[in-house]
């Protein structure tokens, strides 16, 4: 990497030393790079204190010598996203997509349309154009179908029975398998949440949609109660990380 300009997205960022700040930059370009912000604590001037969580940027990038890290060179604003940053709840969802992102994307590695998402779910959030639990719902499905992670909603794992041929209400999710299985094959012990087809009709609508259309999605407290169990256990299992700010989210929410 020589030098790169390019629209990004604030991840993450972490104290370096006295002076100097680590961000984690989810760009259109180059995917996500964690590069160093030389001198960001010390001046306030030298960023004007844009490299906040979520902002939404242009940045200059210049590679590391001799394999060492990036450096960010310029970083002007391009949208704040102020109201998430004022909203604790809305913070926690932000907080959440941001370490998926995070965790899951490669140094370096483009991946245009899950920019896309993340940003347009962002902007969504901020100008409060869905409940915050359907836009988390949204995310994460899509997320999962991008990823390549998706999880099998249409038939059962252990049989193959179409799932419009299953007549009982509720089915098993079984998160290991990464699937559900119908109510005449073997409950699986361990990791597994149950959940009505009708929820499981929301969550394929749901994987298949743009932002748009998903902001008509009306899902009741059921639905998404049984879909957020879902996919929150899911998630972290296939990542194979356990994800602090979906401890911090839930905690939020036993709260209110
Ligand atoms: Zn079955």
């Amino acid at each position: 990497m020589l030098t790169v300009s390019s629209p990004a997205i604030v991840l993450h960022r972490a104290d370096f030393g006295d002076f100097d700040l680590i961000v984690t930059l989810f760009t259109l370009e180059k995917g996500k790079i964690t590069a160093i912000a030389k001198s960001a604590k010390k001046s306030i001037r030298r960023f004007s204190g844009v490299l906040e969580p979520f902002s939404f940027l242009e940045v200059v990038l210049r590679g590391g010598q001799k394999k060492g890290m990036p450096v960010l060179q310029e970083a002007s604003l391009k949208h704040p996203f102020l109201k998430i940053r004022e909203q604790i709840q809305k913070m926690a969802y932000a907080g959440y997509w941001a370490e998926l992102v995070k965790e899951w994307s490669e140094e370096g590695e483009k991946q245009a349309a899950l920019y896309e998402l993340l940003l347009g779910t962002l902007e969504a959030l901020d100008e409060d154009r869905m409940q915050e639990e359907t836009l988390s719902l949204f995310f994460q499905i899509r997320f999962l179908t991008l990823a390549g992670l998706q999880p099998n909603l249409d038939a059962c794992r252990i049989c193959h029975i179409d799932l419009e041929k299953v007549t009982s209400a509720k089915v098993v999710f079984h998160v290991a398998k990464g699937g559900v299985v119908c109510e005449k094959c073997p409950a699986p012990e361990a990791r597994v949440t149950y959940l009505s087809k009708g929820t499981l009709k929301q969550l394929q609508r749901l994987g298949k949609t743009d932002l748009r259309k998903a902001s008509r999605a009306r899902l009741s407290g059921p639905n998404i109660q049984e879909a957020q169990e879902l996919l929150e256990a899911f998630i972290p299992y296939h990542l194979g990380k356990s994800l602090k700010s979906l401890r911090v989210l839930k905690q939020l929410r036993r709260q209110v």
